[in-house]
């Protein structure tokens, strides 16, 4: 095996590796780095944009910057039926570390109930709560220290924001006066309930997937492992029936890279069912449209796209400065000098989850509290002192597609979340809006806000609220879902047709897997980062052999159900259900007193 970090250039085959990862994003982070831990195994990670050396990617606040900047793939949806006909914007990471590089840094994993569903529901077997939770353990290396719940020394640097701002504080009292229970960790035994989010951050600087797994030092170590951006893979190679390596667009040429081992796709999920439909794998009938030849017909690629839904509620907050007051020169030099002050907001900084009725077994809301007018998608510069909240549906029923436009891999596909096609996802936001609206009545809220600005008075009834939700929902960057892992009895065939095994194999070819947010069978109730590095995190165990790190022992999750058994804290709407005991009286069962 050859083990060195060099560039190989005979003619047509520029590379010749063990394994080839194609996306360098979250899970593609992950994975080259712990494929690489074998210093005898060739790894080959090949990524579309640049290296995300930026100040901009760095800097915490700077979130905005990055969006329509050379570091997103800048997609936009086709025309949304139910929401106006509208065309949404879709931002993706186009650079080392993917999404990772350019998100809001929010660390949250969803319920226990969206991997128990994987499980049970769908034959995933191994993907259940307590067999990802060790996962989440492994890659996280949270400040708060270890616990049941978290992990100390992983590469992941999780942190409490170090500044808050006082409209996060208002909200978060505002609905604790409307019933909501106070949460410090929406990842321990209880996700509902409202605070200020932890976030992936270093000394006050964005911790990406790169910055996690792939820093200077482990990159320059590994004389096998070799990372290259700049590269678009426009399709798998394969060769009779197994992926023998890839084909990439580099400097204007088609080359390929041969894989001795696998290849593995980490393109996300928008990019990794596009290369597998560009490689002839996907619905024959879509295929043969594009003159594509078909290796293996499957129509489940690219279909089960799911997304979080969000609509922002706005309010006027004429005596609080923003944040771009706050981020001037003097905020920019006190970063680069201390990495410290204003800047290392996520700006996103406080939320938390709910239910929009009083017996469903876990949240379906979220919110995510910003000091300021999130207009147009956060594409326009807010003019006015405004905060906002997100009202993000995060179990969502509506499904859509990827499709292909064409067979040229510079082309974007088409994409398709149908948002609002199931109409319960309809009426759960239409909850969410009034909810919020409720919140906001309350004393800590209403004395900071001076007039809702979105939807406005004017928008009342819930006919109304409906309208405004059909004309404003937009993305909240979840998507997932459009290479769906299952298992392989005919029951869960039957529930829904899968892309990969419970091995992450791609079904109907061989030497070939995939490993990003495209294989979750359903969307978790959270954000995405975190679950994806954990999937990645298992994954890299099941592509080297290794055994999976061991579920965690019953009694832990015994005692969360019983806790969250005891814990029914939705009281909304007003006079349905009662509260059960806040969190500050909550005793872990079976694991002796938490730190609540
Ligand atoms: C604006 C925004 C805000 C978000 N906020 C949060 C948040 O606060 N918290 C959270 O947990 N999650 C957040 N997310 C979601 C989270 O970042 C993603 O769910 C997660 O990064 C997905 O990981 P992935 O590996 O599946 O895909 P990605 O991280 O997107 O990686 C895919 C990689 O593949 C590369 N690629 C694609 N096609 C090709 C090709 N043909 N050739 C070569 N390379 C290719 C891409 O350039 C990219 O680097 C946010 C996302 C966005 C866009």
């Amino acid at each position: 095996m050859v083990s060195e970090n060099v560039w190989l250039v005979p003619a047509g085959v520029i590379g010749v590796y063990d394994y080839v990862i194609v996306g360098g994003g979250s899970a593609g982070c992950v994975l080259a780095a712990r494929l690489s831990e074998n210093p005898d195994a060739r790894v080959l990670l090949l990524e579309a944009g640049p290296e995300a050396s930026a100040d901009e990617i760095a800097i915490p606040a700077a979130m905005s910057r990055l969006l329509q900047s050379k570091y997103d793939w800048n997609y936009t949806t086709v025309p949304q039926e139910r929401a106006g006909d509208r065309t949404i914007y879709w931002p993706r990471g186009r650079v080392l570390g993917g999404s990772s590089s350019i998100d809001a840094m929010i660390y949250t994993r969803g319920s226990r109930f969206d991997y128990d569903s994987w499980r049970d529901d769908f034959g995933c077997t191994g993907w259940g709560y307590r067999d990802l939770l060790p996962y989440f353990r492994r890659a996280e290396a949270n400040q708060r220290g270890v616990s049941r719940w978290h992990g100390a020394d992983g590469p992941v640097s999780v942190r409490d924001l170090t500044v808050r701002s006082p409209h996060g504080k208002a909200f978060i009292e505002a609905a604790q006066r409307r019933g909501a229970p106070d949460n410090d960790d929406f990842n321990g035994p209880v996700q509902e309930g409202v605070g200020f989010y932890q976030v992936t951050q270093r000394d006050g600087r964005r911790c990406s997937a790169a910055d996690a797994y792939l820093p200077p030092d482990v990159r320059a170590a590994r004389k096998n492992l070799t990372v290259k951006t700049g590269m678009l893979v426009t399709s798998v190679l394969i060769e009779g029936g197994r992926a023998a390596g890839v084909t990439v667009r580099y400097r204007g040429a088609e080359e390929s890279v041969r894989a001795e081992n696998e290849v593995i796709l980490a393109a996300g999920a928008i990019g990794s069912p596009q290369l597998l439909m560009l490689s002839g794998i996907g619905p024959a009938d879509e295929l043969r449209q594009h003159g594509i030849f078909v290796i293996a017909d499957n129509p489940a690629v690219g279909a089960n796209l799911t997304d979080h839904p969000m609509v922002p509620v706005i309010w006027a907050t004429p005596g609080l400065r923003g944040p771009w007051e706050r981020h001037g020169n003097a905020g920019v030099a006190r970063w680069k000098l201390t990495h410290k002050g204003p800047l290392t907001s996520n700006i996103a900084e406080a939320g938390g989850f709910a239910r929009s009725g009083p017996r469903l077994q876990a949240p379906d809301l979220q919110w995510y509290v910003l000091p300021t007018a999130f207009l147009n998608q956060g594409l326009t510069d807010p003019a006015r002192r405004a905060m906002t909240v997100a009202v993000t549906l995060v179990n969502v029923a509506s499904r859509g597609r990827v499709r292909l436009a064409s067979k040229d891999a510079r082309h974007r596909p088409l994409i398709d979340p149908a948002y609002l096609s199931d109409v319960s996802d309809l009426s759960a936001l239409t909850t969410g809006v009034r909810m919020v609206r409720d919140y906001a009545s309350a004393g800590p809220l209403s004395a900071i806000t001076a007039g809702e600005i979105a939807p406005g008075d004017s928008v009342g009834t819930d006919q109304e609220v409906r309208d405004y939700i059909r004309a404003n929902v937009s993305t909240l960057y979840h998507p997932t879902g459009t290479c769906a892992m299952g298992g392989d009895s005919a029951l869960h065939a039957a529930r829904q047709a899968s892309v990969v095994d419970t091995m992450l194999r791609v079904r109907g070819v061989t030497g070939l897997r995939v490993v990003d947010a495209s294989v979750f069978p359903t969307l978790p109730r959270g954000d995405t980062g975190a679950p994806t590095i954990a999937v990645a995190e298992r994954a890299a165990d099941i592509i080297v052999g290794r055994a999976p790190l061991a579920p965690d022992p019953v009694d832990a999750v015994t005692s969360e159900l019983i806790v969250a058994r005891l814990y029914s804290p939705c009281p909304w709407p007003p006079g349905v259900g009662e509260a059960g005991p806040g969190l500050a009286e909550v005793v872990e069962v079976g694991a002796g007193r938490g730190r609540f």
